[in-house]
């Protein structure tokens, strides 16, 4: 197998699979070069067994191969659940209609014969990219707020206990919920509720680190992933953030005059590894904690205690 490109984190990975040395070097170089993470390979056989591990943003397939050809890799890769939506771009000597409309009927995104321009191909790739991203981002987020949704929320989650696993760094989540939300529709209307929604999607993003993710679980409820946080921080943290929400004022109109609000929240913290290192323990030790928050009175921050029966907080 050949040397990929060093994998770099953010770069986009592009697996390239021909069975052509010369070519395959310079695929790898070239895209290399324009900032992706190459994986070369010279034998379908091998994509497949790299494939049961990686997960590439696009691959370049070639169609005539010793072992399998592309048209079946492409079909096989179709079928896989992980694996069938990552666009496929042949690059190949076929240059007949038949061969192009087999290759489209097969899956394939883009159908480039050989000999090729480079710049084209970048451009190509480049174009399948972008509209991939715009999709992508779209899906992740939530309509009203643009916090993230809960889709997005679980693959990040995935990646953090992975990080765990790897680092032994923690983690904190925070279940955010507005109190008595359900005044504010009903004395101003449901569109003021929306708005205060909004701006507290707002609010929490000027204060939080980039690398700190926000996502709307539902209603007037939110998450707040820390990483590298523990929960003595996040403590600190969210304490932080509810006092300065109480500095805030939102701004209504109720019969035709201008009126200000204030807004309060609850929130219940659970650290990995600290109280659990699953999803489902991790929310519900958060939710537990949360729900304390309220009974004590609201406009409070709690955290999880212990990942076993007769969970308690402090
Ligand atoms: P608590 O202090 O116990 O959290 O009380 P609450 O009134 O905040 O909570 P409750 O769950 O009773 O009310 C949440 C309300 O949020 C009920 C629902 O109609 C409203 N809601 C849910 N989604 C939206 C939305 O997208 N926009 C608006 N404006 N309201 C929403
Ligand atoms: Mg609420």
């Amino acid at each position: 197998m050949l040397e990929p490109v060093t994998i770099r984190d953010n770069a986009k990975k592009i697996m390239v699979i021909e069975d052509n040395c010369i070519t395959l070097c310079q695929l790898r170089d070239y895209l290399g070069e324009q900032g992706y993470s190459i994986i070369p390979c010279k034998r379908c056989d091998d994509a497949m067994t790299l494939l049961e591990e990686v997960t590439p943003d696009l691959i370049i397939l070639d169609i005539i191969m010793p072992d399998v050809d592309g048209y079946e890799l492409c079909k096989w890769l179709k079928s896989h659940s992980r694996l069938k939506m990552i666009p496929i771009v042949f690059l190949t000597a076929k240059t007949s209609l038949e061969d192009k409309l087999e290759g489209f009927q097969t899956g394939g995104d883009d159908y480039i014969t050989k000999p090729f321009a480079e710049e084209e191909l970048l451009a190509r790739i480049q174009a399948i990219l972008n509209r991939i991203n715009s999709y992508y981002s779209i899906s992740m987020r939530d309509e009203l707020t643009g916090a993230y949704n809960r889709r997005y929320l679980k693959e990040r989650m995935d990646e953090e206990f992975y990080r765990v696993r790897r680092t032994g760094r923690p983690f904190s989540i925070v279940v955010l919920d507005i109190d008595f939300f359900k005044n504010i529709n009903d004395i101003y209307g449901h569109y003021a509720g929306d708005s205060v929604l909004v701006e507290f999607v707002r609010f929490l993003q000027t204060r939080l680190r980039k690398s700190d993710l926000i996502a709307r679980l539902g209603g007037d409820e939110f998450l707040v992933l820390l990483p590298d946080t523990t929960s003595g921080r996040a403590y600190f943290l969210v304490e932080r953030l509810r006092q300065s929400l109480e500095e805030i004022r939102f701004y209504h109109k109720k019969d035709g005059i201008a009126t200000e609000n204030q807004v309060t929240i609850s929130a219940g913290i659970a650290c990995c590894p600290e109280h659990g290192d699953t999803e489902e323990i991790l929310f519900t030790l958060a939710d537990v904690a949360l729900y304390n928050a309220k009974k004590s009175g609201r406009n409070a921050t709690k955290i999880a205690e212990g990942a076993n029966e007769g969970i308690a907080c402090k």
